[in-house]
Order: C-alpha cells, then structure tokens, then sequence
C-alpha cells in the first residue's frame, strides 16, 4: 500500500518517463530541459529553462545521486548506516551529512521535541520502513520506544556519536536540505528559471521563464486531487500529510508515517495536512513534519513566534487554515470554491 507521494505537485506535470525524450525534441526550440528520478523513495521531477539548464540538470542528477548514497537507512556504504551500526562508537561524517543533522537536531529543539529523527527503530516496528505494516504490540512498541531520543544523539564538529541501539532516518527533512543544495547549485549555474519537484517538496528557483509566478498544486488529503494553487516565486512549499502513507488496521482504524515522538503511535493532531512556504526547504521540511504533529494551536503559535514562513494548514474536517502572508497568492480551484478558508492572522 505504498505510493507516489504527491503533498504539493506542480500543475501541469502530465507526464512520467516520457518526458525526457519529449522535451529533448522541445529542448532546441525553448532551452527546456525536464528530468525525472526515481531516488530517496521518491519521484523527483525537474525542470529548468535556459541556455545552461541541460548540463545544469544533468549534474543536479549526480548530485542527488551522491546526497542519497550519503543519506540512505538502507544502504550498506552510506554515512547514516554507519552511524547506525556505529554500537555507540564515534563516527566521522561529511559536512554536509553533519550539518544535516545539525540542523535536524536544532528544529527538533524549536518544535519541542515534534520533529526527532531517531523515531527509525518505531517506524520500522509499524511497517513503515519496509511496508509490511502492522500494529505493534504494546510490548514490542515500549521496547523500541526506549531506543529513541534526539537528546541523546551527539554531534560535534564532524563527529557524530550515537548511543548503542539508536537509529537515525534524517527522511523528514532530507529532501528539503536536497533542494536547498540543488536551488544553489543551479543559481550558481545561472539559471534563473527551475522548477524542482522532489516528491512533494516543490523547490522553485526564480520566476518561470516569462516573469510570471509558479503555480504549485495543492493536494486535497482526501482525494487525488488538487485543492487550491498557490503562486510563487524563488521559495520552497513542502507538504506533510498523513495520506502520503498508511494503512488500515484490522481495527479498521488508519495508521501513518508520521508519528508522534512523545507516544511512538500516529500524529492524531487534527490535522490531515500541513504545507509550509519559505525560503529554505529544509526548514520548510523539518516544519511540515513537526507542525503537523503539534496540530493547529501550535502551529499558529510557532508562525507567530518565528515569523519567516508560512503554511496552510487542512484539518480532519476539510477546513482550511493559512495564514495571511499567502492571501493574495492562495485560490482555491473551481471544484472547491466553497471549502471553508480562514486567513490567520498576526
Ligand atoms: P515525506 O518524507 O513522507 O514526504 P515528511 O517530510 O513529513 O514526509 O517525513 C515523514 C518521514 O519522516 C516518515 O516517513 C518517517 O520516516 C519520518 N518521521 C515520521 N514521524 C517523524 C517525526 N515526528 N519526526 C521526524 N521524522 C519522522
Ligand atoms: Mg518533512
């Protein structure tokens, strides 16, 4: 029961794996260039314009390539499976995979501990990490829980030490660092124009080729479908939602990926999706987790306090929260016109 995980998606994307030969033909004609991957359990979808968007996407690929050979749980030679088959032992780690936990640890300290990157050893007792999903026994449930704690994970410098047991999965706000790093790159490749979409985690750099603003998709949690647009320019727009993945219990109760750090059991916060909009997509990452296991309240509360995002929260009930930085760029599509919204404001 495992799919494609679309939170925010950009509209218009129709296509899959036949894209690339497409806009190759295209390519000459707008300096389009489009890549897909299939990497860090995800689809990735890019797009960029301009005469240096081929090469540029070309080594974006590479790049995202390294990052998940560095990151990945499961992988034999990456940083992570070290640390977690360090039995507590220090481990020296890249700068990009420490200041990744770094900041991982910093969030889960701004969000009260909502966000916590050692959950892996719960997660996998669920199912969610291999998909064969099952609800744990309270005793198998307790005992993992024990193995968890962001407190006790240390990391100095480029020296990450992990007590023996722990678990870490950075997956919650990976791929926000991924865009973070690849907008920089291409920028740094004079592209003013690219669309990254790494598996819900839209990443847009610059305007679209014409000036005017990207138009990002929102998912209604209840349906396949897209709920409202919202328009940007040069900012990441991550979605969190409990319908990315999950399944039914033989209670006949839904249980999801993203848990709560204080029970190990499902967020059950109110809320059936959260979408952060910022500048940097690992912070929008690490807070559409976290916010939506903190719930509304909270998450109103962190807006106010922190003052450099803003979200659009969708409740249990189908109502809409967003906060009013985004009120002049968030319409709702026509099929949804009558979906109660309310602005938040300051
Ligand atoms: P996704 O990566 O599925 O698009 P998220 O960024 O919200 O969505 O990350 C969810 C993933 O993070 C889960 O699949 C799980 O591996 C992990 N996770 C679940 N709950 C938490 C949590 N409270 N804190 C940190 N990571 C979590
Ligand atoms: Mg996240």
């Amino acid at each position: 029961m495992r799919y494609v995980r679309f939170g925010a998606l950009a509209v218009g994307f129709l296509c899959l794996t036949a894209c690339t030969r497409t806009m190759e033909n295209a390519s000459s004609v707008t300096d389009l260039a489009e890549v897909s991957v299939f990497a860090m359990d995800t689809y990735m979808y890019l797009t960029a314009y301009g005469s240096a968007a081929e090469t540029a996407l070309a080594q974006a690929e590479t790049r995202i390539a390294e990052l998940e050979n560095k990151w990945s749980v499961t992988l034999e030679t990456s940083e992570i499976y070290a640390i977690n088959h360090s039995k507590g032992t220090p481990v020296s780690v890249s700068d990009e995979t420490s200041s990744l936990l770094r900041f991982s640890l910093d969030m889960s300290e701004q969000t009260d501990g909502a966000l916590d990157c050692t959950l892996y050893p719960v997660l996998s007792a669920w199912g969610f990490t291999t998909g064969s999903y099952q609800i744990p026994s309270e005793t198998l449930l307790a005992q993992r829980f024990a193995q968890t704690g962001y407190e006790k994970v240390q990391c100095n410098g480029s020296t990450v030490t992990l007590p023996e047991g722990m678990q870490i999965d950075l997956g919650a706000v990976a791929k926000g660092y991924v865009g973070d790093l690849l907008a920089e790159q291409l920028r740094a490749q004079h592209v003013t124009s690219a669309l990254l979409d790494l598996g819900g985690n839209i990443q847009a750099v610059g305007t679209k080729p014409d000036g005017s603003a990207w138009r990002i998709g929102l998912r209604n949690p209840f349906s396949e479908e897209t709920f409202a647009v919202l328009e940007v320019a040069d900012l990441a727009v991550v979605t969190s939602g409990g319908y990315e993945r999950y399944f039914v219990g033989e209670d006949g109760e839904t249980y999801w990926h993203i848990l709560d750090p204080e029970t190990g059991q499902p967020a059950r916060s109110g809320l059936a999706s959260v979408t952060i909009v910022g500048q940097e997509g690992r912070r929008c990452d690490a807070l559409s987790t976290a916010l939506f296991v903190m719930g509304r309240e909270k998450a109103e509360a962190l807006w106010r306090q922190a003052g450099d995002f803003e979200m659009v929260l969708v409740t249990d009930t189908g109502e809409v929260f967003l906060t009013e930085g985004l009120e002049d760029v968030f319409s709702l599509q026509q099929d949804y016109a009558d979906m109660p919204t309310e602005i938040i404001r300051r």
